[in-house]
């Protein structure tokens, strides 16, 4: 057993091992080296110490015993690949082979061209977003959409805000706060990261009144919980969640006549809302926020990155009379988006006045749309592309699948698809999982029948050569990372 402070007198000081790293760095010409050399100083340095304090502990935990393990020679390279990694932003491009098309885990919707560009301009410039073009004095960014949701929905108007749970809030805040709002038992529902709508509905004060049961709510539930401090009654898409067999909810245009004629407010949370008519395109019943609309609600709330395929975002469409309370509150101000989100959603909502240029142009829309026989010949280019990679580490077949909407819309509804299934000789298919997740980018898919699947539903094509050769690496490097 050597003595410890003989293991730790052998590890290199910082100085030296960012010496050692420049000169290192400097004569290779990988992406990795050139990362690092781009990466703040400071960070890098950072990594170093973080680097040697992890062999540090190592030393204490008595797994060194040969203080040449920990020279500067011996370490380089794997010092190189802590760096990189420790140095490199924390925010990376993820490809989504799940066929999951709305992965929230991945930052939900892949923008339209049209948006990127969009993005681009507000980014490298200064905009209108709150400057009046008729005066030059100071406008408002919450009419700025005002007119394309009209247009688009059938509303009197329309507001954005930061994302649909801020909608909800706000239009919460504006109209039930200190009264009571009458849900069914059927909508309390959890959306995922354990955040709860009734939740979020609780926050601005608002006592929930809930009616019915789990399984089954009836207009005569709904009629029946309306007293004095009633002031709306609420209907919220169970998303994720679907109840099957005996099941009763109730019609939104009984609901909307039942608020109306109490002269309550009908708010209906759509969550996903969608602008575009999945039904006609045999997905089952998602209704559409012109059908909301239509149907009577007199508030429509949606998410703006869910099957609308655009940013991060809540849309609330509805009674003009309503909508000009939601500009008056405060709360508004803090609830706001950036010029960024505007320009990207404004970019979006524009391809929806053409339906059909929204079907093929926004990546979310046109993913789900995707047929089985349209995926089939891009899983056989994926697939020969992933074998020339990959060699003998693996072989690899097509196979019948099913892809997901996600984002809560269409609970569960599988999308068919054609997988391109690997197989690894020398390692399984969960090793191989948590190795592209250490590579960069990184790659996701997904295990089903004992192989790492890759779904190209969610992939773009310009990636395949990308996804190939993750793959590879991933079947040859057998342990990378710290250890
Ligand atoms: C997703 C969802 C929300 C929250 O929307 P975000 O845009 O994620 O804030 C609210 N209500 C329902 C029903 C949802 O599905």
């Amino acid at each position: 057993m050597p003595d410890p402070s003989s293991l730790f007198r052998a590890i290199p000081s910082t100085d030296k091992s960012l010496e050692a790293l420049r000169k290192a760095l400097s004569m290779r010409q990988d992406e990795l080296s050139r990362a690092i050399l781009k990466a703040p100083h400071a960070l890098v340095r950072e990594a170093v110490c973080a680097y040697w304090d992890a062999m540090r502990l190592r030393v204490r935990e008595g797994r060194v015993k040969d203080p040449a393990f920990l020279s500067l020679e011996a370490r380089l390279s794997h010092l190189i690949r802590f760096v990189g990694k420790y140095a490199s932003p924390r925010l990376q491009k993820v490809i989504n082979a799940t066929g999951v098309v709305i992965h929230t885990n991945t930052g939900r919707s892949v923008l339209a061209p049209e948006a990127r560009e969009a993005l681009q301009l507000a980014a490298a410039n200064y905009t209108n977003l709150e400057l009046d073009s008729a005066t030059g004095g100071r406008g408002s960014r919450n009419s700025l959409l005002a007119p394309l949701l009209r247009t688009l929905t059938g509303a009197e108007d329309g507001l954005v805000v930061n994302n649909n749970a801020a909608a909800v809030l706000l239009v919460m805040d504006t109209f039930c706060k200190g009264r009571e709002a009458v849900i069914s038992r059927g909508e309390l529902v959890e959306i995922g990261g354990s955040f709860r709508i009734p939740d979020v509905m609780s926050a601005t004060g608002v006592h929930l009144r809930e009616v019915g049961t789990t399984n089954r709510t009836h207009l005569k539930d709904y009629a029946a919980a309306i007293g004095e401090n009633t002031s709306a009654l609420v209907r919220v898409h169970t998303s994720n969640f679907r109840v099957i067999g005996f099941h009763k909810a109730v019609d939104t245009e009984e609901l909307a006549r039942l608020a109306h004629e109490h002269g309550l407010i009908l708010i209906n949370d759509l969550g996903s809302g969608s602008l575009t008519d999945f039904v006609a395109a045999g997905l089952p019943g998602e209704p559409t926020v012109q059908q909301a609309v239509a149907m009577g609600s007199d508030l429509v709330l949606f998410s703006g990155d869910k099957l609308l395929g655009g940013p991060q975002a809540g849309l609330i469409v509805g009674r003009a009379d309503l909508v000009a309370r939601l500009r008056q509150n405060p709360l508004l101000r803090a609830l706001r988006c950036d010029k960024l989100a505007y320009a990207a959603l404004e970019a979006t909502l524009r391809l929806y006045l053409d339906p059909e240029r929204a079907r093929q142009g926004v990546p979310t829309v046109a993913r789900i749309l995707a047929r089985r026989d349209e995926i089939e010949p891009r899983a056989r280019l994926l697939a020969q592309l992933v074998q020339d990679h990959a060699g003998e580490a693996c072989m690899i077949s097509l196979m019948e699948g099913s892809s997901r909407c996600g984002g809560g819309a269409f609970p569960e509804y599988p999308l068919p698809t054609i997988l391109c299934a690997v197989h690894p000789k020398e390692t399984t298919p969960e090793d191989m999982r948590r190795r592209l997740l250490g590579l960069r980018p990184i790659l996701i898919g997904r295990i089903e029948d004992n192989a790492f699947c890759l779904d190209p539903r969610t992939l773009e094509d310009e990636d395949f050569p990308l996804v190939a050769s993750l793959v590879a690496r991933a079947l040859r490097d057998p342990h990378k990372g710290l250890g």
